[in-house]
C-alpha cells in the first residue's frame, strides 16, 4: 500500500469473491489487505489500521459479526468504518437485531459496483481527499483531485510531500498528529524515514503556506506533534 492511498481491509473466506474484490478494489486506487478469518483481520488491523473494513458475516472460526463487535468496543479501532456482507436478507435483518454496531450492510450476491460506491461512501466520511474532494480549513482551499492549492484566494505551490501532509491535516482539522502517525501516512511504512524527516517537511508546508502572508496555521503541540489549527 503506498503513502494517502485509501486502504481497505477484505475479509473474506471465499477465494473467488475475495480475489473478484480485490481486484476491483485495486482498479478503484485502493490498498487491499485480505484476510481469510477473523483472527488474521485482528492481526492486520493492529498492523496497520485500514480506513475501511469490508468484513463477510460467515466466516470459519470467530464470525464478522463478533469481529465487528470487537473492533466497534475498543476506541482504537471503533471509528474505522465497517462494511458487513449477508448471503440472504434474513440474516442481514438479523445482522441489524444484534447491533454490531457495522456502518453498512450489503447483501450477497452483491453487484460490484454497488459496493464500490458504499465503500467511496465510508471513505468520504473519513478520509475526503483521498477521493477527490475539495477541502476547506479557514482560507486555504484544497482540491484533491487537481491538486491546487490556494490561500485567501492566491495559488500556494507546495512539493508532494507537503501536499499530502497538507491534505492530511485538512482531513482532520484540530487533530494533533505524532511525527510517527504522519510518517505512515505521508511516506507509507514501508519505507524508513527518520522522524526528523516529518520537521523539515513541516518546516517547508508553513513556508509555503505563508508566502503571501497570513499566521502560520501549523500548531506544534510539545511532545505531541502537529496539528492545523
Ligand atoms: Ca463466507
Amino acid at each position: 500500500m503506498s503513502a494517502s492511498q485509501p486502504s481497505v481491509l477484505l475479509v473474506e473466506d471465499e477465494p473467488a469473491q475475495r480475489e473478484v474484490l480485490a481486484y476491483n478494489l485495486e482498479a478503484e486506487g485502493f490498498g487491499v489487505a485480505k484476510a481469510e478469518n477473523g483472527d488474521d483481520a485482528l492481526l492486520l488491523v493492529d498492523e496497520a489500521q485500514p480506513d475501511v473494513i469490508i468484513l463477510d458475516w460467515m466466516l470459519p472460526g470467530v464470525s464478522g459479526i463478533e469481529i465487528c463487535r470487537r473492533l466497534k468496543s475498543n476506541t482504537e479501532t471503533r471509528k474505522i468504518p465497517v462494511i458487513m456482507l449477508t448471503a440472504r436478507s434474513e440474516e442481514a435483518d438479523r445482522v441489524r437485531g444484534l447491533e454490531t454496531g457495522a456502518d453498512d450492510y450489503v447483501i450477497k450476491p452483491y453487484s460490484v459496483i454497488e459496493l464500490m460506491a458504499r465503500v467511496r461512501t465510508q471513505l468520504r466520511r473519513v478520509r475526503p481527499a483521498s477521493i477527490g474532494e475539495r477541502l476547506e480549513f479557514d482560507d486555504i482551499s484544497l482540491d484533491a483531485e487537481t491538486h491546487r492549492v490556494t490561500r485567501a484566494g492566491e495559488a500556494i505551490k507546495l512539493g508532494p510531500t507537503e501536499f499530502r501532509l497538507l491534505s492530511t491535516f485538512m482531513e482532520k482539522p484540530g487533530r494533533v498528529w505524532s511525527r510517527e502517525q504522519l510518517l505512515d501516512r505521508v511516506w507509507g511504512r514501508d519505507i524508513y524515514v527518520d522522524t526528523r524527516t516529518v520537521d523539515v517537511h513541516i518546516g517547508r508546508l508553513r513556508k509555503a503556506l505563508c508566502q503571501h502572508g497570513g499566521d502560520d496555521p501549523v500548531r506544534t503541540v510539545r511532545g505531541a506533534g502537529y496539528a492545523l489549527g
